[in-house]
């Protein structure tokens, strides 16, 4: 399936000079859904993952369907202040700003083999900060999943070592 065609295209959003890729219309579309959701099921088969990470907000939405499709947990990751226990936290640059994210203390059990999902990989703040995040628990980065890499902003350097799976590039 190409799943681009369900990709819509926001130019000078969130700002002038950006081409926002909105997969909100690949999400309302049940096939492409599902399709895209099957693919990093069976590469999270492959990479023998106890767990799946994702962040806020869009982490969820990609992660959330491969660790009920797997019977894994799902641990979230956020942005400070919204996680009620105690947490660990790190400082990361993304691509219209600064933030801090941060994890549940107990969500990772050493040893753990992790997936990490997002939508999409950017400059590689936001994958750079949750890969911290799993490895001061003691997490092992089995892979990482992207519906979309940005190839031209070159995340993908910020992900030296670490395996990925991405289905689709622009
Ligand atoms: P990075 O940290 O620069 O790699 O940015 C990745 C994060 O920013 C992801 O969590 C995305 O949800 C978000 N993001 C950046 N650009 C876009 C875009 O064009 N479409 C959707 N999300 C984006």
């Amino acid at each position: 399936m190409d799943l681009k065609q369900f990709v819509t295209i926001v130019e000078d959003w969130p700002k002038e000079g950006v081409r926002f890729k909105d997969i909100t219309t690949l999400m309302d579309n049940g096939e492409a859904y599902s399709y895209a959701t099957d693919q990093i099921v069976e590469y999270a088969k492959e990479k023998q993952i106890d767990l799946v990470v994702g962040p806020e907000a869009r982490g969820f939405i990609i992660g959330c369907p491969v660790a009920y499709a797997l019977k894994v947990g799902f641990a979230p990751v956020r942005k400070e202040g919204k996680l009620p226990r105690e947490t660990v936290k790190v400082d990361y640059g993304l691509e219209y700003g600064k933030d801090v994210l941060t994890i549940h203390k107990d969500a990772i059990k050493p040893g753990q083999r992790v997936l990490i999902t997002d939508d999409l990989l950017a400059t590689g703040g936001t994958i750079e900060a949750t890969i911290k995040l799993v490895e001061e628990l003691g997490g092992i980065v089995a892979g990482c999943a992207f519906l979309i890499e940005l190839s031209y902003l070159d995340g993908r350097k910020k992900l030296n070592g670490y395996d990925m799976l991405r289905l689709m590039e622009y």
